[in-house]
C-alpha cells in the first residue's frame, strides 16, 4: 500500500523571526511495509509550541535541534491506523512526538493510549499535554507556592500561564496576570478568575503594574522574559520565587537579561529555570490531579485551533503575534 504524506521539513536555519522560506512543504508518497512492533499513525491534532523557534538553533539546549531536512518536531495526537504492536491497535487514540505531517511511523516507544470517555481528547495536547504539565510543575515544585501569596504570571492567556494561574487559584493564592490587550484581559478575569490582569501593552502597563503588585509579589512565573521580568523585579517581595519557564520576547533576538537583578539579593530572593522533561517520572499523578479539577470544574481548558498543514507557518506566527488564546493547535 502506498501512502501519501503531506510534511513540513526544516530548510535552513532562521536569524531573528522565521520567514516562510525556512521551510519544504512537501508531498511525500511512501510503500507502506511496517517493520514488527512498528505502528502507522495519523495524526489528527499538532501542538504548536513557542520551544519550537528554540529547537531551530543550532547549539547547545536542553533537547537537540531539529536537523535540516527533517520533519519539524512537534507533539501530535493521531490514531492508529495500521499496527504490528502488540500493544497498540487499530482505532486507539495515541499521543506523542508525530511532528509536522500528515503521518507518522513509530515503533510506540515515546506514544501513549489515550483512553479516556469524558475528557476532550484535545485537551491532552493543551491542559493535560506538555503545557499543563509545565504549568503545574513550575508553579507547584518550582514556584512553591503557599495559600495567600501574591502570584504574577505573564503570557496569562496562554497554555501554560492559563494554567499556571488557575492552579495558583486552587491552591489559594492571590493571581495576577499579565497578557497583551483589553480582549484578553477580559477573558483572563472573567473566565479564568484571576483577580486581576494588566495589559502590557498599555501605555499605563507600569502604573497598573505596581498599584496591583503593591503588597508585593511572591511568586512570578516568567513565560515572556525582556523589559515585564525586569520591570516585576521592582515589586518582589522578601523571599520571592521567580519561576523561569520561558522568554518568549527573546527568542527571535538576542537576549538581554534584567538589570534589576539586585533585587533578588536585596530580598532573598530566587530566579530559577525548569524544563518540564525533569519531571517525567510524575507525569501521570500530575495528569490524574488535573484531570479531576477539569472534571469538577476547577479547571478550564481552552484551545485554539486553525486548519491545515500547508498553513504551518502562519499559525506558527500566531504564537508571536499574540493572536489566539489559550494552546495553539494546528488540526491536520
Ligand atoms: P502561549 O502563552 O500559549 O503563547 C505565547 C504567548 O506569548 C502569545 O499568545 C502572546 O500573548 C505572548 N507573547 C508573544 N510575544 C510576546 C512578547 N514580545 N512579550 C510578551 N508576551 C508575548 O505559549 P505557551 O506554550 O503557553 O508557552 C509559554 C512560555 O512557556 C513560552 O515562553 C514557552 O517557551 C515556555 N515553555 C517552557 C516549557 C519548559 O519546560 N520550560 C515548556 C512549555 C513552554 P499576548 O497576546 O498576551 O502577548
Amino acid at each position: 500500500m502506498e501512502i501519501n504524506n503531506r510534511t513540513v521539513r526544516l530548510l535552513e536555519r532562521p536569524f531573528g523571526f522565521p520567514k516562510k522560506n525556512i521551510w519544504s512543504f512537501n508531498e511525500e508518497n511512501f510503500d507502506l511495509d511496517l517493520k514488527k512492533n512498528e505502528l502507522l499513525v495519523k495524526n489528527e491534532y499538532i501542538s504548536i509550541d513557542p520551544a519550537m523557534r528554540g529547537w531551530l538553533n543550532k547549539g547547545k539546549s536542553y533537547i537537540s535541534p531539529v536537523s535540516i531536512g527533517d520533519v519539524m518536531r512537534a507533539g501530535t495526537i493521531g490514531v492508529v491506523v495500521r499496527s504490528k504492536n502488540n500493544f497498540f491497535k487499530v482505532g486507539d487514540y495515541v499521543s506523542g512526538w508525530g511532528g509536522v505531517q500528515e503521518y507518522n511511523i513509530n515503533d510506540g516507544k515515546n506514544f501513549n493510549i489515550i483512553d479516556d470517555k469524558k475528557i476532550n481528547i484535545k485537551s491532552y495536547l493543551s491542559v493535560l499535554g506538555m503545557t499543563g504539565l509545565t504549568a503545574y510543575f513550575g508553579i507547584l515544585r518550582v514556584g512553591e507556592i503557599k495559600k495567600n501569596d501574591t502570584v504574577v504570571v505573564s503570557a496569562a492567556a496562554g497554555a501554560v500561564g492559563s494554567v499556571v494561574g488557575q492552579i495558583a487559584k486552587i491552591k489559594g493564592c492571590k493571581v495576577i496576570g499579565i497578557a497583551g490587550g483589553s480582549k484578553k484581559c477580559d477573558y483572563v478575569k472573567n473566565i479564568l478568575k484571576f483577580d486581576d490582569c494588566i495589559n502590557y501593552k498599555s501605555n499605563n502597563f507600569f502604573t497598573d503594574l505596581k498599584k496591583s503588585c503593591k503588597e508585593g509579589v511572591d511568586v512570578y512565573f516568567d513565560n515572556v522574559g525582556g523589559t515585564i521580568l525586569n520591570q516585576i523585579m521592582m515589586f518582589i517581595s522578601k523571599g520571592a520565587r521567580i519561576v523561569i519557564c520561558g522568554a518568549i520576547s527573546q527568542y527571535n533576538q538576542k537576549p538581554t537579561g534584567p538589570n534589576n537583578y539586585l533585587s533578588l539579593l536585596v530580598n532573598r530572593a530566587t530566579m530559577k529555570g525548569m524544563v518540564v522533561f525533569d519531571y517525567v517520572d510524575d507525569y501521570e499523578l500530575a495528569i490524574k490531579e488535573m484531570r479531576k479539577w477539569i472534571l469538577d470544574e476547577k479547571l478550564t481548558t481552552s484551545e485554539d485551533i486553525y486548519e491545515g498543514i500547508e498553513n504551518f507557518h502562519e499559525i506558527f506566527l500566531k504564537l508571536f503575534s499574540g493572536e489566539k488564546i489559550g494552546k495553539l493547535i494546528l488540526k491536520v
